[in-house]
């Protein structure tokens, strides 16, 4: 088989890694991958942009590609999988409506409480209607969300009204360009967050490993939001209990939701959750594709093979296979450029891959590229390094082995990934 991996992240390196792992595989194309992608055995790079949609059709049906997977969300939101579908061309996600649920905040949450699903409360406005009074008789601290796809930054918590008023105004007057004409203010929720990943096809569902990710920059998940700076798997957090209550209360209802709306779902699906305090799993956002850093860990822990996952959604068999997983645990450290997530640097040489090479765990690759005989960054997340091991330490440890070998010019990293879990791995050894 040819399988064709869109996008050129992490997450990418990472599911094109894992397809190449697969017999069934002849060669993995990635569009546009990065310089990790075009040194794995089986792989090569496409010089093809991900939100190119007529672009990628094209190149599927020159290279004979048996199989799409999509990395990231902008070309789902926008219809690749209704465009290769009816091209007759077999392409794993959501279609266009289903994506819906990552592509519009205000949709995602009408169809939550419109499916009495557990979620903040909100209200959604555009400049005709904002109404300020409103904010400022909400409970502090407030959040203010951009509707459309922001790159992982239309989110503002705000600890005073005038802040969620001046915050809720840019967007509206477009600080997010088309993703801020319709905003959702949100109660502001507490709690511990995990990524509930799975694998859809309408009702049908394949539960991936759980994981947790750290959206903060710096350590002790301060500063500011990122697209991720790390993520482990599994979560200790979620308990078979916690498990059965997010299948009961988030997922199945969803995709019945779905269905019932008139888009059945398929592909990743991915909820973000708020843990509160009394074990309610709300959900504080819907992805409709796999996470990035967390499908570095996972896939790091799948024994399956991912190509027969895919095709058991696609034709509708997920309920006859058993995803086979790593009993150990996986961690990835995402090494960034100075000043991600702001302005970041590009072009700088990095040191060390070779030593890395040698080392166990691996290193995915986002932000590079290559040039001459050098890899240089080109991103504000460079690369993912992923350890495993018998408990989350030891994959902590494993990942920062090969941190350690890694340099440039101001790499930035978080040096706790995996607190809470090692936290709660050394409670549960206490006598
Ligand atoms: P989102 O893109 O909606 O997941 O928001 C990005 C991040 O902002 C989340 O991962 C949370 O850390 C935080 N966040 C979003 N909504 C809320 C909320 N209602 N309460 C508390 N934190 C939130």
């Amino acid at each position: 088989m040819k399988i064709l991996i869109v996008g050129g992240g992490g997450r990418e390196h990472a599911l094109a890694w894992k397809c190449a792992q697969s017999p069934r595989v002849e060669h993995v194309y990635v569009a546009p991958g990065n310089a990790g992608t075009a040194v794995e055995q089986h792989v090569s790079n496409a010089a093809v942009a991900a939100d190119d949609i007529d672009a990628l059709l094209e190149f599927a049906v020159r290279h004979d590609v048996d199989l799409t997977i999509v990395g990231p969300e902008g070309p789902l939101v926008a219809g690749i999988v209704d465009r290769f579908k009816t091209a007759g061309r077999r392409c794993f996600g959501p279609t266009r409506a289903a994506a819906r649920l990552e592509g519009s905040k205000s949709f995602a949450k009408n169809f939550l409480q419109r499916h009495a699903i557990p979620t903040a409360s909100f209200a959604a406005f555009s400049a005709a209607t904002f109404d300020a009074d409103y904010v400022r008789a909400q409970r502090l601290p407030l959040v203010i969300k951009a509707d459309g796809l922001a790159a992982g930054k239309g989110v503002v918590i705000c600890e005073t009204h005038e802040a969620a008023v001046t915050a809720a105004r840019e967007m509206l007057g477009g600080s997010f360009g088309e993703a801020g004409k319709t905003i959702v203010v949100e109660e502001f929720l507490t709690g511990e967050e995990v990524s509930f990943i799975v694998v859809a096809h309408d009702q049908q569902v394949a539960v991936l490993a759980t994981s947790q990710d750290h959206k903060r920059r710096d350590d002790a998940d301060r500063g500011p939001n990122t697209g991720g700076m790390g993520a482990y798997s599994p979560a200790p957090l979620v308990t078979p209990a916690l498990h059965q209550r997010i299948m009961r209360e988030v997922i199945e209802p969803t995709l019945r939701g779905l269905r019932s709306d008139g888009h059945p779902y398929s592909g990743f699906l991915y909820a973000g959750l708020m843990i509160a305090e009394d074990g309610t799993p709300n959900v504080l956002e819907f992805n409709c594709r796999f996470g990035d850093p967390e499908a570095q860990p996972i896939l790091m822990r799948l024994q399956s093979d991912l190509i027969d996952l895919c095709e058991a959604a696609l034709d509708g068999k997920l309920e006859d296979l058993a995803v086979r997983w790593d009993s150990r645990a996986a961690l990835g450290v995402v090494m960034a450029a100075g000043g991600y997530p702001d302005a970041y640097r590009t072009g700088d040489p990095i040191q060390g891959l070779d030593a890395a090479a040698h080392l166990p765990g691996k290193v995915f690759h986002a932000g590079t590229r290559a040039e001459a005989s050098q890899v240089l960054t080109s991103g504000g997340r460079v690369l993912c390094a992923v350890g495993l091991g018998k408990r989350v330490a030891d994959a902590q440890h494993q990942a920062y082995e090969l941190v350690h070998a890694i340099h440039w010019n101001l790499v930035q990293y978080r040096l706790d990934i995996g607190y809470r879990a090692i936290a709660r791995e050394v409670a549960a050894q206490a006598p």
